[in-house]
């Protein structure tokens, strides 16, 4: 039996449970269906298929969910600290346990290639077991000495918060906003995005599987303009973690606005990758093409920008081209695949929009640029070339896997074009110039940047973008900053002189 049969066959047994049960809501420890009893149907990107039914949450479940929170919240947030630690490490070995069923269930879901999500429901453990480690020491403060007083900063939870996820590498990107809240005694309503609503129910089912005690962290399924709408609305959330794309991130913000939420955006993105004259180009090339075609370039840090110098710009070029032929488009449970299929109909019109585009903006289109068969959301990775900056495809994020190479004379050119963006998330630089990398990085706008490497996480750094890439970091303390609030209190030292009134 081929690896490929015997994942479907897996598949098959774990996706069993859903289409007898649909994808229920998990609120205060209880799994039920919406309460108005509505539902919506997720397909596989694959084939198109019907996986299952949805609950579609409304505004009744997200208040259910939200008092469910309220009321968990000063038990969790009282937990000590080291027996929080115990349950978010129980979360990760259990993520563990059932990272085939997550990996597959992911791709089958998302149409991401099981190459990259076996490893992705890995490091979701990982995220736990970082914010667990962490949480002994979440309410850490400083002393700030003055003459007369003894400062002290400590931290305590915000309280119940908000975290909505989009459908790109949806299990990875949930497990990296709730384990932080968590670990800083928060309390947790999840809403996943609508076209990837399997391994989010499997996540929440862990936790509470772990002995996370119920109300803590509650999942409610449905649409944006619904559910999503309501929880960044609901009085008693007090901060909203939010991924998605930058024009949802400016509607959650007015939608919050009358209750003056706190807020945590990771956005979009159109990131340069800046590749002078002087660089190790064979590198280069690999990190290039990883940056844009794995994850079928549905990726917010992908390198989807390629500033060339004129140089190595023909060399690079041709290597490329070469390259992105072979890269293998296929079934995402096949070993051998690199590209999956989109996502859904509405995101594969959008992304092959950008083929006419192309052609209209007079960039040629080098490789790819079709679609691949006649089932499924597949399309062949792509290149356009001969491209300037102020084209549309230089400018939009297209979010699949399409590359925009552009060429630049000077460093001072690199720099402008990498700037001129909305953007602002991710950017790589390839150079062995040392000083040109110190000084070309100092100016670039950008929230996160490699030198000589692809997009590397390390756990402890800042994650987030600026301009319209984001507001706030996640990652380390950063974290911690967004789901606590600092406090402070003042000891004083001896009798100074209090103003008197009235005397
Ligand atoms: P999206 O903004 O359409 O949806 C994201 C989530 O927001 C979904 O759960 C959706 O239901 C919800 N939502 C939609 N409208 C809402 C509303 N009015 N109120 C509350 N919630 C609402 O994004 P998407 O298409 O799912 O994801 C792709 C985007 O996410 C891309 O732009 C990508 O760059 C971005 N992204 C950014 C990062 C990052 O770290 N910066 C990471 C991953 C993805």
């Amino acid at each position: 039996m081929s690896e490929l049969t015997s994942n479907v066959e897996k598949l098959n047994s774990y996706l069993q449970r859903f289409q007898q049960n649909g994808v229920l809501n998990l609120i205060g420890g209880k799994s039920g269906p919406a309460m108005s009893g509505a539902e919506f149907e997720t397909t596989s990107p694959v084939d198109e298929s019907l996986i299952c039914r949805v609950a579609r949450g409304g505004s009744e479940d997200i208040d259910a969910a939200a008092e469910a929170a309220r009321k968990a919240f000063p038990a969790w947030r009282d937990m000590p600290a080291p027996e929080r630690k115990k349950i978010l490490h129980k979360i990760a070995d259990l993520i563990v346990e059932r990272a085939e069923e997550i990996a597959l269930c992911e791709c089958w879901d998302t149409g991401q290639a099981l190459r990259f999500m076996s490893k992705a429901a890995l490091r979701g453990a990982e995220n736990f077991r970082f914010f667990a480690d962490m949480s002994t020491s979440a309410r850490d403060g400083q002393q700030l000495q003055s003459p007369t007083l003894m400062n002290v900063t400590t931290r305590v939870p915000i309280g119940p918060v908000g975290v909505i996820t989009p459908w790109n590498t949806p299990f990875m990107l949930s497990t990296w906003k709730i384990a932080p809240a968590l670990a800083a005694g928060c309390t947790v309503v999840h809403k996943p995005a609508e076209f990837s609503p399997l391994t989010a129910r499997i996540l929440a089912e862990i936790a509470h599987e772990a002995g996370l005690p119920p109300g803590v962290w509650n999942l409610v399924n449905g649409f944006g303009e619904e559910a999503g709408k309501r929880l960044t609305e609901h009085p008693d959330i007090k901060a909203i973690a939010f991924v998605g794309e930058s024009k949802t991130g400016s509607m959650i913000m007015k939608q919050g606005a009358d209750t003056l939420k706190r807020v945590h955006f990771e956005l979009g993105g159109k990131n340069p990758v800046v590749v002078f004259n002087d660089a190790d180009l064979d590198r280069a090339l690999d990190a290039a093409i990883f940056m844009i075609y794995s994850l079928n370039g549905e990726r917010c840090t992908s390198s989807s920008r390629l500033l060339l110098h004129e140089t190595v710009a023909d060399e690079f070029e041709t290597k490329l081209i070469e390259r992105v032929n072979r890269i293998n488009v296929g079934h995402p449970l096949d070993p051998a695949t690199e590209i999956g299929p989109l996502i859904h109909k509405v995101h594969f019109d959008k992304v092959t929009s950008y083929f006419d585009i192309a052609r209209q903006n007079g960039a040629t289109i080098a490789a790819g640029g079709s679609r691949v068969g006649d089932t499924g959301w597949f399309v062949r990775p792509t290149l356009f070339t001969g491209a300037t900056n102020d084209m549309t495809i230089a400018q939009e994020e297209i979010f699949g896997p399409v590359l925009t190479s552009i060429r630049f004379r000077d460093e001072d050119e690199a720099l402008r074009l990498a700037n001129d963006t909305q953007y602002g998330l991710t950017a790589y630089v390839w150079t062995n110039d040392l000083t040109r990398a110190m000084r070309f990085t100092d100016k670039l706008e950008a929230g996160m940047i490699w030198v000589n490497s692809e997009n590397v996480r390390h756990l402890p750094t800042p994650f987030g973008g600026v301009k319209a890439s984001g507001i706030g970091r996640d990652g380390g303390d950063w974290s911690f900053e967004f789901f606590m609030e600092q406090k402070h209190i003042g000891f004083a030292l001896g009798q100074h002189k209090i103003p008197r009134l009235g005397a």
